[in-house]
């Protein structure tokens, strides 16, 4: 199997993936990859990414001119295509609506508190970008000052573009917003989200240079930290925490 047959797959695997998680619902995100100088695998408009087969993906040009393929691009893909004449060492971007990293966009929220150190060693931080209209030029705008520097991005109102060197790259830095997003979720309900004190998260910035992971941003040590929500009663508490099991166990079955 050549690597393009292994690119194809890889994105099929994704798009079951994001929908069997619920980061998308009906014919919602978009997966693509940068096979060559010029040209982009993406999946097309109107197919749910759980049922995509790798027949139906288009190839398309830098500018957005479909190559190949029998389905339409998406008109999201443009976006896509301004990450990588922006990023040339980004090959692969996934963009999805996941449900709690996306409340935290909603709530106009961003998720750059150094809480947990696998998030601040391989993101940095989640920063929050403006809300642009989906399928025109000026979804981009307000997310591009933030791409230069993060791999993932909220987008308010909308959901997370996630950035990668390869397509599961970029899908496994989705899978870390969300599962970041719903711990930060749980310790807002909690009442109380303590950040790392920046002694270590020192020790975390150090621990990226040795990976290799240059050149990226750090994380807020105790500035912009939203305002906790009111101290739980023990009923509401036992509830939320009830809900939170029962998430976690319906994803695991
Ligand atoms: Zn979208």
């Amino acid at each position: 199997m050549n690597a393009i047959h292994m690119v194809r797959r890889e994105i099929c695997e994704i798009g079951r993936r994001i929908y069997q998680r619920g980061y998308v619902a009906a014919n919602d995100g978009n997966i693509s990859v940068r096979v060559s100088e010029d040209r982009v695998l993406c999946t097309p408009t109107g197919v749910s990414k759980g049922f995509i087969s790798e027949d139906m993906l288009c190839i398309c040009d830098l500018e957005g001119r479909q190559v190949a393929g029998h389905l339409k691009i998406s008109s999201e893909i443009r976006m896509h295509l301004e990450i990588y004449k922006l990023r040339s060492d980004i090959h692969a971007v996934v963009h999805a609506h996941p449900p709690t990293a996306t409340g935290f966009a909603v709530a106009g929220i961003d998720l750059t508190q150094c809480i947990l150190p696998e998030v601040i060693v391989s993101l940095g931080g989640i920063p929050l970008a403006a809300y642009g209209t989906p399928g025109g030029p000026e979804i981009f705008e307000p997310m591009r000052p933030l791409l230069v520097e993060y791999d993932a991005v909220l987008m308010a109102n909308h959901g997370v573009v996630t950035l990668g060197r390869d397509a599961m790259d970029a899908h496994f830095k989705m899978e870390t917003v969300e599962h970041f997003a719903r711990i930060a979720l749980v310790a807002h309900q909690l009442g109380s989200v303590k950040t790392l004190d920046p002694k270590h998260v020192g020790e975390l910035i150090d621990l990226r240079q040795r990976f290799g992971i240059v050149g990226r941003p750090g994380c807020k040590v105790d500035e912009g930290v939203p305002t906790p929500a009111p101290a739980p009663t023990e009923e509401s508490l036992i509830q939320q925490i009830t809900q939170q099991v029962m998430i976690q166990l319906r994803e695991q079955s």
